[in-house]
């Protein structure tokens, strides 16, 4: 007869395995209710646009044509600074003028220069904050978009809450909504490999190295479902940050299918931040570039825990380190 007393615990009971299972089980569970629930993801591309690309490409962004051909909303963040990199400079700035020109692209400025706030200070950094406005403002005047956006390069939002605080104030001051990512994958990393892959004419290794980006990327994403599920008790809607690069010229795409067929619906910067998540209070006042999910967590143990989980691909990070030796 199984006479249980109150209060006991039924879980200390069983072994160790049927314990293991359960666990197993309730996160099947926890994955499957947070697949139930309608998934939903805004694309946002930076250091836009690419202009050693644009020239490689006989003047086309490739990039761009694959986004036309996807019709998925998109937000950019522009460096008017890249636009100085090559010559000559009135195509760069057609070509600036043809994203900026796209229905489904939303745009934001991501500073003139790309420094990193933290290092700067105050003052230089809302000067190129500025200066990464004019160009895009003088493009959008008469179109219908405001520039609405901006997002900090490398996520860097200065040293401690007293430089946030500063600049995030000023950038109220210029109606700038400070623009967050849940999700990224270092494009960044693997497309500096991949396109010396490509350079070197070995298609093999830069097919292998662009199925990794997307295997990473899909895991980092069921990653920050789960991380969202630990703070909200359902799957945010995410925000992926990736770049204006070869790698996602021919992989975004790729990407953007397997998310569609994971049940994940392509929404704009705008849709993604309805989402009373971004309302969220954060918790990191530092100047590492880090996923919101992890800023919006009060429990610092529980923050380190779930960034040890992150996914991460070893070989890669090997590979880079000996490319960047060899440099
Ligand atoms: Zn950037």
């Amino acid at each position: 007869m199984d006479v249980r007393a109150p209060g006991k615990r039924p879980f200390a009971k069983l072994t160790r395995s049927m314990k293991k299972s359960i666990l197993v089980l309730a996160s099947f569970l926890c994955s499957f209710a947070a697949f139930a629930q309608k998934r939903s993801v805004s694309i946002t591309i930076d250091d836009v646009p690419n202009v050693r690309l644009f020239q490689e490409d006989g003047y086309s962004s490739k990039l761009l044509s694959k986004l036309d051909s996807l019709k998925i909303p998109v937000a950019i963040f522009v460096n008017e600074h890249n636009l100085r990199q090559t010559k000559p400079f009135d195509k760069n700035k057609n070509l600036l003028k043809t994203w900026l020109s796209k229905d489904f692209v939303t745009p934001g400025n991501h500073s003139y220069s790309h420094p990193n706030y933290g290092e700067i200070g105050f003052e230089a950094f809302s000067g190129d904050v500025l200066k990464g406005e004019t160009l895009t403002k003088e493009i959008l005047k008469g179109s219908g978009k405001k520039l609405d956006y901006f997002r900090f390069p490398f996520n860097a939002m200065g040293k401690d809450s007293v430089a946030h605080l500063k600049m995030q104030e000023f950038l109220v001051s210029k109606n700038y909504k400070n623009t967050p990512f849940t999700v990224e994958s270092e494009d960044w990393l693997f497309t500096q490999l991949y396109e010396k892959a490509l350079k070197s004419g070995d298609k093999k290794r830069a097919m292998e190295i662009g199925n990794q980006y997307v295997k990473l990327s899909l895991d980092r994403f069921a990653h920050f479902d789960s991380v969202s599920v630990v703070n909200f008790q359902r799957p945010v809607k995410q925000i992926y940050l990736c770049h204006d690069n070869r790698l996602n010229t021919d992989f975004l795409p790729v990407l953007v299918q397997k998310l569609k067929e994971q049940g994940y619906q392509m929404i704009s910067l705008a849709d993604a931040m309805q989402d009373p998540a971004y309302q969220s209070r954060e918790y990191y006042h530092g100047n590492a570039g880090f996923s919101w999910l992890y800023r919006w967590m009060s429990d610092l143990n529980e923050r380190k825990g779930l960034m040890l989980a992150e996914p991460e691909n070893v070989e890669i990070h090997k590979a880079y380190e000996e490319m960047q030796k060899a440099k």
